[in-house]
């Protein structure tokens, strides 16, 4: 049997392409529909330089800290593609164990280019009012840094998010692989979703163990509070793409509702950790995710709903809807899952 491969974002027939290392040149030929120059391609450049210098040390970490004990092996590449797609999935022609997990050169840039339109608009005074854009209209994703003139218009804070947006990505593929998807076939659209929130869920408890752990200090979260709130934004960003750029995208839950799924697993990480903000019992926990996740995404959601990407949103209804089904079949499918085909860890990570 052929290596399952698990894909995320835009579908591809194909994936055979080459593995290449971010550069301006390079930057300048992969997004060729874009003309992708001057501000543009420097702030490109720097997204990509900078996602890839802080996946590779992580990548490296957990290589030193985890897999090379076991005998694992897990290859961290870019592929030279326009589009946000990430793929993991076993070495057709390594020896057994050996991983590959392929990010686009799309995703940094894409990300930053959705961020940077919402940021625009929650700190545009007074509140855009635009009519929503329908989904056939240009958007941050296919028109990539739209006005962007001027490299220095381009906040720190646009940058932090675009990159702890892009890690929570990697740490969504990294757990498709240590937990077994990649050796797991799903049978229907029920277990395809309840693979994705086990990803995400995983995704969040990385994502909280390690963005401490960071190559720039500056980068490292001063606080709790500070992990949190990034880990909820980021998938907020993450979700938001996601839903927009996907083939299967119908299939995918609302950001809104995938937040949750992330925060799940980064509580569970906070809850076994020393990091734990003054909560001691399970109600005080689940009313401290509360009250940050209610401060932190009506924001975005409201900016979302006035950008380009509006239509991916979804209205309340759907939300709640898309809420009921989380609840009921995809957490359910998940469990079922994690007490059969993928009750053993492929690895002993922790
Ligand atoms: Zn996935």
């Amino acid at each position: 049997m052929l290596p399952i491969k698990i894909q995320d974002g835009h579908e591809i027939k194909k994936s055979n392409f080459l593995n290449i290392t971010p550069s301006s040149k390079i930057l300048n030929e992969v997004f060729q529909s874009n003309n992708l120059i001057d501000a543009r391609l420097d702030i490109a450049t720097k997204i990509c330089d900078r996602f890839r210098r802080e996946v590779e040390h992580l990548n490296n970490l957990i290589k030193a800290t985890a897999l090379d004990r076991s005998g694992w092996v897990i290859n961290f590449n870019f592929c030279a593609l326009d589009i946000f797609y990430a793929e993991a999935g076993q070495s057709l022609f390594a020896p057994q164990n050996t991983y590959e997990l392929r990010v686009s050169l799309g995703v940094p840039v894409i990300t930053l280019s959705v961020v940077l339109e919402l940021m625009e608009i929650l700190e545009s005074t007074p509140p855009r009012i635009d009519e929503p854009e329908n989904l056939i209209k240009p958007n941050s994703i296919t028109v990539i840094f739209n006005n962007l003139t001027k490299e220095e218009s381009v906040s720190d804070l646009a940058i932090e998010l675009a990159l702890d947006t892009c890690l929570l990505l990697y740490f969504h593929e990294l757990s498709h692989i240590l937990f077994g998807h990649c050796d797991y076939q799903t049978s229907d659209e029920n277990e395809l979703r309840a693979i994705e929130l086990d990803a995400d869920f995983n995704a969040g408890s990385f994502f909280c163990s390690l963005v401490s752990e960071l190559p720039d200090p500056l980068r490292r979260p001063s606080s709790t509070n500070s992990i949190t709130e990034r880990l909820i934004r980021a998938s907020f960003i993450l979700g938001t793409i996601l839903k927009a750029c996907s083939t299967k995208s119908k299939k995918y839950h609302y950001p809104t509702v995938r937040v949750n799924c992330f925060v799940g697993g980064g509580a569970y990480y906070i809850r076994h950790s020393a990091l734990n903000p003054n909560v001691t019992t399970d109600s005080q926990e689940d009313q401290y995710w509360e009250e940050q996740t209610n401060r932190i995404q009506p924001p975005l959601l409201e900016a979302l709903r006035k950008s380009s990407l509006a239509y991916y949103a979804g209205t309340e209804i759907e939300i709640d809807k898309d809420r009921d089904e989380m609840d009921t079949i995809t957490y359910t499918t998940r469990n079922r899952l994690k007490d059969g085909p993928l009750k053993h860890l492929k690895i002993p990570i922790r």
